[in-house]
């Protein structure tokens, strides 16, 4: 089968692995789309690597011994390889599992745990069926596109009669403003790349702010009556962002890290006491909560085709790597078949 690689000349393009077989509860699927993450920052620091990716949606292609699936069945393929045993699992917090399961080991396979890939293989329990009224295309938002936003607005209660701040329009930040409008908040975007400020607005922002440009705090203290943001989420990453959402939540606030990295000093009396202010990070969302996700795909269709900016085969990964490197796009899709 063919897979995604980075070669050691700074190039992108396919490399020949394995195919995979199922075994035990371990199932093969068939990628019929791979959504692009971040993978893109290793192309452009010049990473080798052919194991790559974490998001896809397919098809069950080889079952050995599953109650859950059968082939045939259209699914979205969860991230990690979680124990499916522990209370977290049990409870469909898989992606916080701390017995993660070693498929290689496991199935003998060679190949078959990245997702930017012709096949992968996967326990069964990490299957999402996809309904028949949702393309598996836009299943596959469902991952990282529309899911971790959608935890943290979940966990923080997100609903019509607040104001929220997304700080970071990159795929995951402007997958949040569908989450947020959708669930009828009135919504602020912090961007300064004008293609993804621009997107963001499209998408249903009701203010965008840059962040470069001085005065943001007092801005948004006037849109906000004085008050600041009920409700906040970081895709950014970065400390700034971080730092001007504890700043811009209103006391009694709720903040939810979910773009990796950044370090920052958080006043415990000031910041947190005082204010009442609850802090908390998010990586994807609780698995019972699947099909409420799907129902913001289902219900999203103009604005999740306005999303997707990009679609490339996966013999070209290089010029969607590079596209990712200018950030002139929201979420690029592979097609692992062309
Ligand atoms: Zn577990
Ligand atoms: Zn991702």
């Amino acid at each position: 089968m063919k897979v995604a690689a980075m070669f050691e000349d700074k190039t992108g393009g396919l490399a020949e692995k394995p195919k995979p077989k199922a075994k035990g509860d371990f199932v093969v699927v068939k990628v019929q789309v791979v959504p692009m993450c971040t993978e893109y920052k290793g192309f452009k620091s010049g990473r080798h690597a052919d194991c790559l990716g974490h998001e896809a949606a397919g098809e069950i292609v080889d079952v050995d011994h599953s109650s859950r699936v059968k082939v045939g069945d259209r699914v979205v393929v969860q991230p990690v390889t979680s124990c499916g045993k522990c209370h977290l699992c049990l409870r469909g917090e898989n992606i916080h599992c701390q017995h993660m399961r070693n498929m290689h080991k496991e199935t003998g396979n060679e190949a078959g745990s990245a997702t930017y890939a012709q096949y992968l293989v996967k326990p069964d329990y990490h299957m999402s069926h996809i309904p028949d009224d949702i393309s598996t295309e836009y299943a596959g938002l469902a991952c990282c596109g529309l899911g971790p936003t959608f935890g943290a607005m979940e966990q923080m209660g997100v609903n019509a009669i607040d104001t929220v701040m997304i700080t970071g329009m990159g795929p995951v930040g402007l997958g949040g403003v569908i989450n947020a409008t959708y669930r009828g908040a009135r919504t602020i975007a912090v961007e300064s790349h004008p293609f993804r400020a621009k997107l963001a607005k499209e998408l249903g922002a009701a203010l965008v702010l840059d962040p470069n440009d001085d005065g943001n705090l007092e801005k948004l203290m006037e849109f906000t009556n004085g008050i600041g943001v009920d409700k906040a989420v970081d895709c950014s990453g970065a400390a700034p962002a971080q730092r001007f959402l504890i700043d811009a939540a209103r006391r009694k606030g709720q903040v939810t890290f979910v773009g990796e990295g950044g370090a920052l000093e958080v006043q415990i009396s000031n910041d947190m006491i005082r204010k009442g202010l609850v802090l908390r990070g998010n990586w994807h969302y609780n698995l019972a909560e699947y099909p409420r996700l799907l129902n913001v795909i289902r219900n999203n269709t103009e604005k999740i085709e306005k999303f997707i900016t990009h679609r490339f085969p996966m013999s070209n990964v290089q010029s969607a790597w590079e596209l990712q490197t200018t950030g002139n796009c929201g979420k690029v899709l592979l097609d692992p078949w062309n």
